[in-house]
Order: C-alpha cells, then structure tokens, then sequence
C-alpha cells in the first residue's frame, strides 16, 4: 500500500496538495509565492483560504484547478496527479472535475445566462437538449429562474456572480474553486451569495474552497485555513453557521 493512501473507511482526499512549492521568475530574481504547502480537501469540504493580500491564495488556487504549474511538489485532483498530465489531459480534467468562480464573474457578454452555463457542456459534447436541460435546471438551483434569456449586461453583479456558481457547478465537479468570489458585491449581495453556497454545500454536497479575506464568507464557512507567506499556517474546523 502507498504510504499516502487512506486508512480503511477514510474517503481519499478530492485535493491533496504536498509540498507544493511557486517561485515566479521576473528577469533575474525569482519571487517565492507558495514555500511548501501541505494540504488536503476532502469531499463535502466548505472551507476558506484566508491570508492578507499577497499571502499566496490566488497561486494556491490556480496550482490546484490546474491553471498554473508548481516549481516544486505535487497536486492531485481526486487521485489524478496533475504534474503527470499533459496539455489535452489537463484541460479535460480541468473541464470535468473543477469548477471555478472569480472575482470578475467572467461570464461571455455576448450569450445569454442560460448560454453561459451551457458552455461548458458544450466543450464536453453534451448534446443540446440535455445540456439546456441542466444549464436551466442549475440556473434554478441559484435562484435565477426566469433569467435565463439575459445577458450578463442587464443583471447585477450578484446575478453574474450567481450565473458563474451555475456555470461552476453545471457539470458537477469534484470541487468549486472561487477567489475572492465577494469583492465586487456590496454586503447583502456578498451575503447572499456566501449563504447560496452555504446551502449547495450542505444540501448537494458541492466542496467549496474560497480564496478571500471577506469576513462575511469566513463567518460562513465550516473550515479555516489561513496563509501567511506561502505557508498554511492554520487551519480549524468548526461547526456550521447556518443562520
Ligand atoms: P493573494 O491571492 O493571497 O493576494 P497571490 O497568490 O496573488 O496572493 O500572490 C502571492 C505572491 O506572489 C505575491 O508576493 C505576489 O506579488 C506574487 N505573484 C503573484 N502572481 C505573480 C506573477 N504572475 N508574477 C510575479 N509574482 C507574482
Ligand atoms: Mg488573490
């Protein structure tokens, strides 16, 4: 048996991450962004990654969903290890396992909200009755019903943000990765989304791992990690603060 496999009746982590190391190169010097991070996400996780700005967050998350390579150290994504992947493989698994949400909602202004979601599936080959089966289905689960035919310039920043969680969440991934997913939305509407998510954890079992330094979605969540200097330097569960 590996040494890092699970003990019997222990689910395998949906993320390990094992001495993972970033350094990005500017002209001559090399700036160190993550110095060995150990860390695993288990299915059903809610969890904040915490630290001040430049503590490592957006790199950690971007190693984990694949988008960025590590210096040094291995990620794997429900027992796929990354490092061993290559370009075509990587964005499948990308496109199949992880689902992500950013601080700009990032959704494509020309389609509409229901198209947006469907996007995704579409890179899959889902076909397109089943795919405009689940983009409106999972626009229903964010509570967009009937805004399925707008474009992201006629709704809120809190409606984008919640078409991304749909598209996020339309393929169901083993995880959903969001950095700073609140930045850009005035307090009830950051609240609102944190309890959206709180309720797709706790009812669909979506794992969540939000990078952010919001107060309102660490108040939320049922796991604190928190990042200083490229290091995980806590990391505490607690019961769930449902309201
Ligand atoms: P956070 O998301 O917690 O604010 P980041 O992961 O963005 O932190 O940054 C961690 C460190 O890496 C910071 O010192 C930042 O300046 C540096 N960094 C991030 N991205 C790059 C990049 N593309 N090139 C050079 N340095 C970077
Ligand atoms: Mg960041």
């Amino acid at each position: 048996m590996p040494p890092d496999a699970p003990a019997a009746g222990e689910a395998a982590p949906i993320v390990s991450c094992r001495g993972v190391v970033k350094r990005y190169r500017m002209g001559a010097i090399e700036a160190p962004a993550l110095n060995g991070v150990d860390l695993d996400i288990a299915a059903g996780d809610f969890a904040t990654l915490a630290g001040p700005s430049g503590s490592g967050k957006t790199t950690l998350l971007n190693m984990i969903g694949g988008l960025d390579h590590p210096t040094a150290g291995e990620v794997i994504v429900d027992g796929v290890r990354l490092g061993g992947l290559d370009k075509d493989a990587l964005t499948d698994l990308r496109l199949r396992k992880i689902g992500f949400v950013f601080q700009a909602y990032n959704l494509i202004p020309v389609l509409s909200a229901v198209e947006n979601v469907e996007f995704v599936l579409q890179l899959q080959g889902v076909d397109a009755a089943e795919r405009r089966r689940r983009a409106v289905a999972a626009l229903k689960d964010v509570g967009l019903e009937g805004f399925e035919n707008r474009r992201p310039a006629y709704m809120s920043g809190g409606q984008q943000q919640r078409v991304a969680v749909a598209r996020a969440l339309v393929a169901k991934p083993a995880i959903v990765l969001a950095d700073e997913p609140t930045a850009n939305l005035d307090s009830k509407t950051a609240e609102d989304l944190v309890a959206l998510m709180a309720r797709l954890n706790h009812e669909a079992g979506v794992t969540f791992l939000i990078g952010t330094h919001d107060a309102r979605v660490i108040a939320r969540t049922r796991r604190h990690i928190e990042m200083t200097d490229g290091r995980i330097t806590a990391d505490e569960r607690r019961a769930a603060a449902f309201a």
